[in-house]
């Protein structure tokens, strides 16, 4: 069967991996120059970096197995990660429950009661009772108001800005869920990293959908996809190339794929129209010093013009980027945000003086390179009840396919989730 796949990031090139396995004529068709969609990289010198910082969860065993498929488990490390919020103009370590425990701006009571929480979140795996509350209320009735306003509000304001009291407590239940699984006992928490970069693993994959006789066509922007008597019939380029197939899979954000489309039947499209998304905006700076002490630094100060600070180096060992420091300035904002408008060093400037007020020797000599990454679908924004906004992977039309980060609940989004996506799909496809 010829199945063609529109997008060539994780879900999609792990898709075409199965179906070419399983003898299908795969086709993977990708816009942009180069593979990997939100695992893109950009070059450091000789290094490869993730355009948006990545890392993974020892829990992730979809994507442990696509590594080890792929012959690049030996490259596979298990890092130790320091967490920090900054509050109150200072950085509190936060990593472990003896961190929590000495973080100052919330009371004894309170340190207790959000470990006692944590803990029990942990534990509990029946999502589906979190989904038809909200965060916000959930955790004011459950961690009490100071904590709320210390902690639990500014990250979900910083995560979903305007929104953030929307957002269901079972998409918080996931996060956590996920992130507490991966620290073990009181210690600290050691994340996944492939040598290399994560663009190791989108290389590799690539070249496994090649070698097993798939085509894969990067620059290549799908514009439309024709249907005939209700059945995918091919896709067609920007450039006006047919391509006939037996059946498609999309893995394009949901505005992309109902631009694809107009044949899809109502009701389908207006499930897709109710998920609305967040970017991704990420300024990457290339810095002749260390910035701070910790990999992952949440803001939980709302006047910041950023959610966290991430440095790559405090992770991974700056001698893989040639002795260079980095840092990622992270944010998610509405794609209409100013911020994602600015030029990138108009975006350095912004930022400068508020990077300075954490550390305050911070300058901008420091700064040898910048890059700024912006991806428009990045967070699908999660109310209550979303399980019922879930389109399903086969749409009405036959033989097409949608695979996408608003199919991912109630865990969050990630490389590990984008395997199991893939996978799922191309059983249904093929
Ligand atoms: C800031 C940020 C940080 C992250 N950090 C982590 C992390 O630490 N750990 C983790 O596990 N995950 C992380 N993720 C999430 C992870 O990267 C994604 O969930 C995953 O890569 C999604 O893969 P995908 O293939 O579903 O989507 P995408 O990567 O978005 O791929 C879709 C592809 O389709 C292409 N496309 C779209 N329309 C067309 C068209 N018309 N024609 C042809 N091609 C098209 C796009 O160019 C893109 O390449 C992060 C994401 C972001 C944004």
């Amino acid at each position: 069967m010829r199945v063609g796949v529109v997008g060539g990031g994780l879900t999609g090139l792990t898709a075409a991996l199965d179906l070419v396995r399983r003898g299908h004529q795969v086709t993977v068709w990708e816009k942009s120059p180069a593979l990997g969609g939100q695992v893109r990289t950009v070059s450091i010198g000789d290094a490869q970096l993730e355009g948006f910082y990545h890392h993974m969860f020892a829990s992730d065993k979809a994507l442990i197995g696509l590594i080890t498929e792929l012959g690049l488990s030996s490259s596979l490390q298990w890092l130790p990660s320091l967490v920090g919020y900054y509050y109150g103009g200072r950085v509190h370590d936060f990593t472990t429950p003896v961190d929590l425990m000495r973080f100052s701006p919330l009371g004894l009571f309170d340190r207790v009661r959000v470990g006692m929480m944590s803990l029990y979140l942990r534990r509990r795996n029946d999502w589906r009772y979190f989904e038809t509350i909200t965060a916000e209320e959930w955790l004011l009735k459950k961690m009490g108001r100071r904590s709320y306003e210390v902690i639990w509000g500014p990250l979900l304001r910083g995560k979903f800005g305007d929104s953030a009291e929307r957002i269901s407590m079972a998409w918080l239940w996931g996060r956590l869920h996920m992130r507490l699984g991966s620290r073990r006992g009181g210690g600290g928490e050691r994340l996944g990293y492939l040598k290399g970069g994560f663009g190791r693993l989108i290389e590799a994959l690539g070249q496994k959908v090649r070698d097993k006789g798939g085509s894969i066509m990067t620059g290549t922007s799908i514009k439309r996809i024709a249907v005939q008597d209700r059945h995918v019939a091919g896709a067609i380029s920007g450039n006006g190339e047919v391509f006939p197939q037996d059946a498609i899979i999309a893995t394009a954000p949901s505005p992309t794929f109902l631009g694809l489309i107009p044949e899809l039947p109502r009701e389908y499209g207006e499930l897709l129209q109710q998920t609305q998304y967040l970017a991704a905006l990420c300024l990457i700076l290339v810095i002749k010093r260390p910035f701070g002490r910790v990999y992952w630094l949440n803001v939980g100060d709302r006047s910041f013009p950023f959610v966290a600070v991430i440095e790559q180096t405090n992770f991974v060992s700056p001698a893989e980027y040639g002795g260079k420091y980095i840092l990622y300035v992270s944010n998610y904002v509405p794609a209409s945000s100013p911020l994602c408008a600015m030029k990138p060093d108009g975006l350095v400037s912004h930022y400068l003086p508020f990077l300075q007020k954490i550390n305050p020797r911070f300058d901008s000599d420091w700064v040898e390179q910048y890059h700024v990454f912006k991806e428009e679908y990045a967070q699908p924004i999660v109310p209550m009840n979303y399980s019922r906004l879930i389109p399903d992977m086969a749409t009405p039309i036959g033989g097409l396919y949608l695979a996408n980060t608003t199919q991912i609940y109630p865990e969050d989004r990630g490389m590990n989730q984008a395997v199991q996506l893939g996978l799922r799909v191309a059983g249904l496809a093929g």
